[in-house]
């Protein structure tokens, strides 16, 4: 028997002293079932760019898009909710395009923390974290579908540590 092994090294993560303990990778695959993009009052973050390029994506000035679609909480820009019997849909979580799915109508022009769902930092903690959003959320696409290598999760982990990170 070898010593070698195939695994990538795990590697630390700023704030979080654990190795990752996902580093064989996690399956995902999104069912489209929206969860995510409802629930209980939140925020969808996003930057000044983002804004931009949504505003661009519906054919709209930067400052009519954030009047119709956008909020400031602490200082930060958010996408709208809308109150539905599903709870707090986002502004442009569309429930109707394709029945029995609930899809992003801003797709393409999505904020990071969208395109990088779930492999959060937060999330990404500890395995009893992940479990316990994919449970809450609850979003059955964790845990299930394709597996996801853990080159691709660092970029996207990354991407959020550094959107987080003061300019
Ligand atoms: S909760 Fe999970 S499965 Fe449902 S839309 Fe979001 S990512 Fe996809
Ligand atoms: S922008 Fe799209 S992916 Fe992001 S929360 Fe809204 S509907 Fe969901």
């Amino acid at each position: 028997m070898s010593a070698r092994s195939d695994a990538p090294a795990r590697r630390a993560v700023p704030g979080n002293p654990e190795p990752e303990w996902h580093v064989g990778g996690l399956a995902f695959g999104c069912t489209q079932c929206g969860n995510c993009c409802t629930g209980p009052p939140g925020a969808v973050w996003f930057s000044e760019a983002e804004g931009r390029a949504m505003a661009a994506d519906r054919g709209l000035s930067e400052v009519d898009f954030l009047a119709r679609f956008a909020r400031t909480i602490d200082g930060r820009w958010s996408l709208n909710e809308t109150r539905t019997e599903h709870g707090f849909d986002c502004v442009f979580l569309d429930r109707k395009a394709i029945p029995g799915k609930a899809i992003c109508g801003m797709y393409h022009a999505r904020p990071l923390q969208c395109r990088t769902w779930p492999f959060w930092p937060e999330i990404l903690k500890s395995k009893r974290s992940w479990e316990s959003y994919r449970r809450q959320t609850p979003c059955p696409g964790m845990g299930s579908g394709a597996m996801v290598p853990i080159e691709s999760i660092r970029i996207q982990r990354d991407a959020m540590i550094d959107s987080e990170r003061p300019t």
